[in-house]
């Protein structure tokens, strides 16, 4: 049993069962234990590797992405270079190099990261090396400024409630404990204002995920794109319209139970696309765009085929297969999607089709 685990235990003795969002915001972000907050969880010897740690192509097409949206917007400056969520700080690092090709996109860039793990800001910072960088705990403190925007493998890692669907209401699900070890229960049947939406698409037995803390993050960053341009684009697994049980436990690469190792496994959720186009309000929000499609629309082949010139051998063999990782439907390139929000008034961006 971990330790997280019996404080966990504790609580639930003391307090009664708690909501599945309670229990993932305490294995994954507890100040002591969390899992987050107690190490680098990235690549080959972690518990799972992402797509800028797989290819330094995937931050290209996204540095890029960002100038092209800054250049149609008429080059604003300065303005707020943020990521949400930026694990190794590799992702930035990627875009900040090929921000050089865009005149003046670096010198008008103040580069914001918001992290709320004080393990990964110091990776973050040796990866950036000099740079400035200001971090954030939250996306409201933003600044009041045109925002360039991006978050991958971010709201997926993000606390979820679940729901059951009940002749009489919903149960929600609830982490509780069994014999001395923990375990899932359900709530008392309950009408839930939230998910009377839901009441035409499901029937009785069907489980529904939201997570709360999405939408409150997405209307900051749509506020200050509405009031002084910008984009956002929001890069993760999932699909549109939640419907059914998607928690997810990785260790060392492994799918493990979620009840147990707590604080020592990644916990995700597939991220409902739809409810963070709904609390967009007051900018264009593009169509969900499979990864693979949107990176493909952005040139990676050709980047790739350009890379491949300069390798041979294993490095070659590694190169083909990450570009493969990264796009192909088998792998992360149609599970992952991606969708992205600028002002009213601009064309639609690059890699989106109307
Ligand atoms: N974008 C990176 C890392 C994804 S992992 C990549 O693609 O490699 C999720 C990241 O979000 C980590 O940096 C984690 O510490 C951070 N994070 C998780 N919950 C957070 C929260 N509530 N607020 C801020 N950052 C959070």
């Amino acid at each position: 049993m971990t330790p997280l685990t019996e404080i966990i235990l504790r609580r639930i003795a003391k307090t009664g069962p708690i909501s599945l969002a309670d229990y993932m915001a305490d294995c994954l972000l507890h100040p002591e234990h969390g899992y987050y907050a107690t190490r680098d969880p990235f690549g080959a010897a972690g518990d799972f590797t992402t797509a800028p740690e797989i290819s330094q192509m995937f931050g290209e097409m996204l540095g890029l992405w960002l100038a092209q949206v800054w250049m149609d917007q008429g080059r604003p400056a300065p303005f707020t270079l943020a990521e949400i969520g930026p694990g190794r700080g590799t992702l930035m690092a990627d875009i900040l190099r090929v921000g050089r090709a865009a005149p003046g996109f670096l010198d008008a860039a103040q580069v914001h990261l918001v992290e709320a793990s004080a393990t990964l800001r110091q990776v973050q910072r040796q990866t950036l090396g000099d740079h400035p960088v200001t971090w954030l705990d939250s996306a409201g403190a933003l600044p009041d400024a045109p925002l360039f925007l991006v978050a991958n493998e971010f709201f997926d890692a993000l606390p979820i409630r679940q729901f059951q669907r009940d002749a009489a209401g919903w149960r929600e699900v609830q982490v509780t404990q069994s014999g001395g070890v923990l375990a899932m229960g359900l709530s008392a049947p309950a009408p839930i204002a939230l998910l009377d939406h839901r009441l035409d698409d499901t029937s009785p037995g069907d489980l529904v995920e939201i997570c709360p803390a999405a939408a409150p993050i997405v209307d900051q960053i749509a506020t200050r794109i509405a009031a002084h341009g910008g984009a956002a684009l929001f890069i993760d697994y999932g699909g549109w319209h939640s419907l059914g049980d998607t928690l997810q436990a990785l260790k060392a690469h492994q799918m493990v139970d979620p009840l147990t190792h707590c604080g020592e496994a990644d916990l995700t959720a597939h991220v409902d696309f739809e409810a963070l186009a709904r609390a967009a309000q007051g900018v264009q929000v593009t169509p969900m765009t499979p990864q693979g499609v949107f990176l493909e629309r952005l040139g990676i082949t050709q980047r790739a085929q350009a890379l491949a010139r300069n390798l041979s051998g294993p490095a070659l063999d590694s190169h083909i297969a990450a570009h493969r990782r990264l796009i192909h439907a088998d792998e992360m390139g149609s599970l992952f999607k991606s969708l992205a929000l600028v002002p009213h008034d601009t064309p639609m961006p690059p890699g989106f089709a109307a």
